[in-house]
């Protein structure tokens, strides 16, 4: 009850950019970069242990971005130049060229070797169809649906590898969902096939969006579990996932990712207590709102410190375990 994990990325250490950078400028071997990606991902094990997390990440030290990332290592893509996503930042979009195939696991490698570092569950982490499609141009498929279920067949045998590595979590992140609420039941169709067959838990990360048009439609999406961001917002929203009853479990945002400012240990101590009103503790667990990539490596460790620190004091309240 009431563990704690995050959503999954985490800030790269100033030598792993400048690596990033002389790689990218032909400087480094690619040999030299996967080396340092390894260093900083064990540094990244160490600190969620250090902080006493429950389900770890392996941090995607060796990601740029969520889509991107595997759309390079998918057949059927292409890449475009600079395009500007939310707020400032700038991706390299990909273009649907041809059929989209994955000719070879692309995140089991490091799911395991991150597993190999500790005791603790790593979740196996990669982005879903419908945010791949959202974030492309199509240049290819008639249309987004055929598009997406395309995507859908290819990242569902990459759930199936990483099931089969070990994972016991197994996160498909759709922050694009929310952007197109109109899209919602091309998305939970999608779903369907990339989580067909898989008994590892099952979890989807949805951000940015106004989940009163969602609700309660996004509870048909074939995961167990959803997890979305509340500290942002300052849990305004809490009442929508109240009527109709929440079915699934619920991993709770209680960390603003975009603040620089940690948290106080009270104040995310009451952002728990308001989450129970609304979840049964079985089924809650703690988290910050968003991956952690644009905080520093110690804002980052502080704030998870003071996460950890609320839930065990409120576990004492509750007398669980
Ligand atoms: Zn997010």
């Amino acid at each position: 009850m009431l563990q704690t994990t995050t959503v999954g990325s985490f800030p790269k250490p100033a030598y792993l950019v400048k690596a990033r950078n002389e790689f990218a400028s032909g400087k480094i071997s690619e040999e030299k970069l996967s080396q340092l990606e390894k260093k900083a991902t064990e540094e990244c094990i160490r600190l969620q242990e250090r902080v006493g997390l429950d389900i770890l990440v392996h941090g995607e030290m060796e990601r740029g971005d969520m889509v991107t990332y595997f759309a390079e290592r998918m057949k059927g893509f292409g890449i475009s130049g600079l395009v500007r996503s939310y707020g400032n930042r700038f991706y390299r979009k990909p273009v649907v060229r041809g059929e989209v195939k994955r000719e070879k696991p692309i995140t089991v490698k490091t799911f395991q070797y991150a597993q190999s570092l500790t005791e603790k569950p790593v979740k196996g982490m990669l982005t879903g169809s419908y945010t791949m499609c959202d974030w492309s141009f199509n240049e290819y498929y008639p249309d987004r649906r055929e598009l997406v279920l395309a995507l859908a067949k290819e990242i569902h045998k990459e759930v199936v590898d990483l099931e089969k590595a070990g994972a016991e979590y197994i996160q498909i992140d759709e922050p694009a969902i929310s952007t197109r609420p109109d899209e919602i039941e091309l998305a939970i169709e999608a779903m369907k096939i990339v989580t067909d067959g898989i008994g590892a838990k099952t979890i989807s990360h949805i951000c940015y969006g106004d989940f009163r048009i969602m609700y309660p439609r996004i509870l048909d999406l074939a995961v167990d579990q959803l997890d979305l961001e509340f500290a942002n917002s300052d849990f305004s929203n809490l009442e929508i996932f109240k009527h109709p009853k929440f079915t699934k479990e619920i991993a709770v945002g209680v960390l603003d990712v975009h603040s620089h400012i940690i948290e106080k240990k009270d104040e995310v101590k009451e952002n728990i207590r308001k989450a129970l009103r609304a979840f049964p503790v079985q089924k809650v667990y703690i988290d910050p709102d968003c991956g952690l990539k644009t905080r520093t490596p110690e804002e980052a460790e502080e704030k998870l410190k003071v996460m950890v620190e609320a839930v065990i004091e409120i576990k004492e309240e509750l007398g669980i375990e």
